[in-house]
């Protein structure tokens, strides 16, 4: 990797500023999904090891700025004590006197984590001053936070301005199985494209198409696609301005040499609702009161195979509305040839992530991102700042 990590610097002693992503799923003070905290648990342990002073700072939810009590990290503080099996104090204020008090009674090995650091409308704004303030509470600055790596804020790339910073073991991981796919890969290289939205998807199909053997496209987004080569396909999810786009990629991949693998077959329905009647048609055959929520059987056998006698494959995006067990084969079918490919197996996205974990197949994939939006930014070729920020090598 290019970046410095953790493992380039001496850390005994020393007041370490650790930017982690505690942003978890809360039922009023439930934490109903400690995944995000678990992540962390590696780049927390090596630094109490190696006996460092150990600062957390994480955002949760949207406060904008202000204190909203419902927000508070006090909850994520009792979860990472029972994960950690130790003490782990907790600090009212993320910067200013109090804060730095708390800082000062850390010995070696002690963990101190910060107030949601979105309290302060400098955060999200990533004010100069604020990140300066954070910078005073340590020496050190770890980013461990890969999910919000795509955003400058005051804590993720400001305070990198102050102190000199390292990627943490998280951070090495994700940037290093997705750059690792992204720059030499072992082929056949594919990637599947899923989701609602072309115009979500346009930066990242163009970015994979250039890398990849093989280009899988489904969900809503595919109906663009057929659009594009004149099908008509009734009430479906087709976005109009984007077909023109559409047509381009085809093009481009079929100038480029890509195998571009599209829906043959589709799962029509009269309503977009979880007991809508539902069909299997071809894509020619779509009535004009149906749309299409699914990949069909068909489709799902051809995608399977494409992704089964690949070395690499990256996903993001389901091939239909898996949140309705009536439209969510073809999502289980393209994740069970996941994870039976004999090779990388990488998945980004949030909605893909779900799915994945949904099936119970998440533990069979090479790496499965914690950043939903950040790994759409890296799978998009984009430098996130939260990265650049970081010392080189
Ligand atoms: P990810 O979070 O993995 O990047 P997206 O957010 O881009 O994925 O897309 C996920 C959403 O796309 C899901 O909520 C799913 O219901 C929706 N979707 C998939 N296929 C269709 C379809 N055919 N019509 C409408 N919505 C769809
Ligand atoms: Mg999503």
């Amino acid at each position: 990797m290019e970046k410095k990590t953790l493992r380039d610097i001496e850390v005994r002693g020393k007041r370490v500023f650790v930017r982690v992503d505690f942003n978890v799923p809360l039922d009023g003070e439930k934490i109903t999904d400690d995944t995000r905290i678990r992540a962390a648990l590696p780049t927390i342990q090596e630094l109490r090891q190696k006996g460092a002073r150990i600062i957390l700072a994480s955002h949760l939810g949207r406060p904008k700025g202000q204190v909203v009590p419902g927000l508070s990290l006090r909850p994520i503080a009792k979860r990472l004590e029972e994960l950690l099996g130790g003490p782990v104090f907790f600090s009212e204020d993320s910067v200013g006197a109090g804060a730095l008090a708390n800082v000062m009674k850390l010995r070696e090995g002690d963990v101190l984590l910060l107030e949601n650091v979105r309290f302060h409308s400098g955060e999200e704004k990533n004010d100069r001053e604020l990140a300066a303030e954070f910078a005073k509470l340590a020496d050190l600055y770890v980013n461990d936070a890969f999910g919000a790596a795509h955003r400058a804020h005051a804590t993720t790339e400001g305070i990198a301005h102050f102190l000199p910073g390292v990627a943490g073991l998280l951070m090495e991981r994700e940037l290093s199985v997705m750059g690792a796919a992204l720059a030499h890969p072992e082929r056949p290289f594919a990637a599947i494209i899923g989701g609602a939205k072309v115009s979500d998807k346009i930066a990242v199909i163009e970015n994979l198409l250039a890398k990849v053997d093989r280009l899988l496209i489904g969900g809503g987004m595919a109906n663009t696609f057929l659009a594009a080569q004149g099908y008509a396909l009734g009430k479906s999810l087709v976005e109009s301005d984007r077909i023109q786009v559409a047509r381009e990629l085809i093009d481009q991949a079929r100038t480029m040499g890509k195998e571009l693998l599209l829906p043959v077959d589709l799962v029509l329905a009269t309503a977009f609702a979880p007991d809508a009647p539902a069909r299997i048609g071809e894509i020619d055959d779509v009535k004009a009161d149906e749309m299409a929520l699914d990949i069909g059987p068909k489709t799902s056998q051809l995608y399977a195979k494409a992704v089964i006698t690949a070395k690499t494959v990256i996903w993001n995006g389901p091939m239909g509305v898996f949140e309705m067990e009536r439209f969510a084969a073809g999502t289980n079918a393209v994740a069970q040839a996941m994870a039976e490919v004999q090779g990388t197996t990488i998945i980004g996205g949030g909605d893909s992530v779900a799915a994945v974990e949904k099936a119970g197949l998440a533990e069979r994939m090479t790496h499965i991102s914690t950043g939903g939006g950040a790994s759409l930014e890296f799978l998009e070729g984009k430098t996130l700042p939260g990265v650049a920020a970081l010392q080189s090598r």
